[in-house]
């Protein structure tokens, strides 16, 4: 049986205060065990695409519980699937990968963890995005799913999928037959901790919540030689100070203002010495948007920028710059409309008004897209879910500037308050999604 979202809304009821009382008590019973598995995640977290420990963790929970669980899908990936029934099929993900950043939280449970970079360097590693909080909600609500499986039907498929943070594990996942080996999901959903929203706060964002981000760096080449002869060179670090002027115009004089756009040269490197002239300056520009049609505006002009900077320096044809965007780039992240708004009014009436909100779209990127970029006829959600602690945002009055924001090596979120919401507002979705009759 397909259901069609607009069966699933007419079939609808709004939770009763006594359904929303009993799971919220059976998650609060649930919640001791949790917070154990949280503060061990978090003591032990795993830089992208090297997550072992913890897919390892998690894996046997999920088979205790009843799902067929299957690892090492892109790399160290878990799926985990539960069919009950007829209906749709529902994908729950929660990303697990850790940050390159040394914990100074001071928690008891900080991490004191050291990871390897892809360049076989040695780095402090930390939750600093707060994942962890994303892997034990994830467990928390497929707990609370096995023991309602009486209470719903359809297919769930629950994923937890490395190397977010490098954008490269939903890829993998996809590229391992994520949709071709394991049943093909009609909805897709997905939380994420927010550093902006108050503690147990949920904000669901309709339409673009995230950016495209694409990094592209320039090699701007000169003609180098002696400080004191500049008449015998081509001095780079002059034109690749006009290119970067230039670039300040795409943003502020081409691209439609209605169309939110960003181009930041984070880095400019030439030269070793007062009296050298360089024969090569190097660029790394961040550049993002959320619409394909303002990327390309962004990155073509980004390319006719350069070569006609070049050109006007009097730059020879075999010196021109060299223009290369990194892969892998992020595609923006986009929440269906109805399926947004049907779990804002779901959650509203779940949570109440004041636990719901409606925030802005951020210039961050999440390769959740990827899912929905896969098949865009599913409807797709990724919900933000509040973790500044009460006193900490009370004392600021919410200006959340003073606070320590995701990546911080300070970000502490009220992780209790985390957890219990997203497995709260998790079940309570999937049991909507995946209504009886
Ligand atoms: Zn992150
Ligand atoms: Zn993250």
């Amino acid at each position: 049986m397909k259901l069609t979202f607009g069966m699933v809304i007419a079939a609808m009821t709004l939770p009763t205060a006594a359904n929303a009382a009993a799971l919220s008590d059976a998650i609060g019973a649930d919640m001791p065990q949790l917070m154990t598995l949280y503060r061990d995640l978090h003591a032990n977290p795993e830089l992208s695409m090297a997550e072992v420990r913890t897919p390892a963790k998690l894996a046997p929970e999920m088979r205790k519980l009843g799902f067929d669980v299957t690892e090492k899908v892109g790399k160290t990936g878990v799926v985990a699937v539960m069919k009950n029934g007829s209906g749709p099929v529902l994908l729950l993900r929660a990303d697990m990968d850790a940050l390159p950043v040394k914990e100074q939280t001071g928690l008891p449970f900080a991490s004191k963890a050291i990871g390897k970079l892809p360049d076989g360097s040695e780095t402090p590693v930390m939750h600093a995005c707060g994942h962890d909080t994303h892997i034990t909600s994830w467990l928390g609500t497929a707990r609370r799913l096995s023991a309602m499986k009486d209470q719903w039907s359809g297919t769930l498929v629950m994923v937890l999928q490395p190397g977010e943070e490098r954008v490269m594990g939903a890829k993998a996942m996809l590229e391992d037959g994520l949709f071709t080996r394991f049943p093909k999901p009609d909805y897709l959903l997905a939380f994420h901790d927010a550093a902006t929203l108050p503690a147990g706060v949920i904000g669901v964002t309709n339409g673009y919540v995230l950016a495209n981000v694409d990094t592209v760096n320039i090699s701007v080449k000169g003609v180098g030689g002696h400080g004191a002869y500049p008449q015998n060179t081509k001095d780079p670090i002059v034109l690749a100070s006009r290119i970067v002027t230039a670039l300040q115009t795409l943003v502020s004089r081409e691209n439609d203002p209605q169309q939110p756009a960003v181009v930041t040269v984070g880095s400019f490197h030439s030269g070793t010495k007062s009296n050298i002239i360089s024969d090569e300056a190097k660029l790394a520009l961040t550049v993002r948007s959320y619409t394909p049609d303002t990327r390309k505006l962004l990155l073509d002009g980004i390319n006719r920028i350069v070569r006609g900077e070049a050109i006007a320096a009097g730059m020879p044809d075999d010196r021109m710059p060299i223009v290369e965007i990194e892969q892998p780039s992020a595609d923006a992240t986009f929440n269906t409309p109805e399926f947004s708004e049907h779990l804002t009014k779901l959650f509203t009436s779940h949570f109440g008004q004041d636990r719901v909100t409606q925030p802005v779209a951020v210039m961050a990127a999440e390769d959740f897209s990827r899912y929905w970029l896969a098949d865009k006829t599913k409807q797709s959600v990724i919900f933000w879910v509040g973790g500044v602690p009460q006193d900490k945002w009370d004392a600021v009055k919410g200006d959340t500037l003073k606070l320590p924001a995701l990546h911080s090596p300070f970000w502490a979120p009220d992780a209790e308050k985390v957890i219990s919401t997203a497995t709260e507002a998790l079940t309570v979705a999937a049991l909507d999604v995946l209504k009886k009759g």
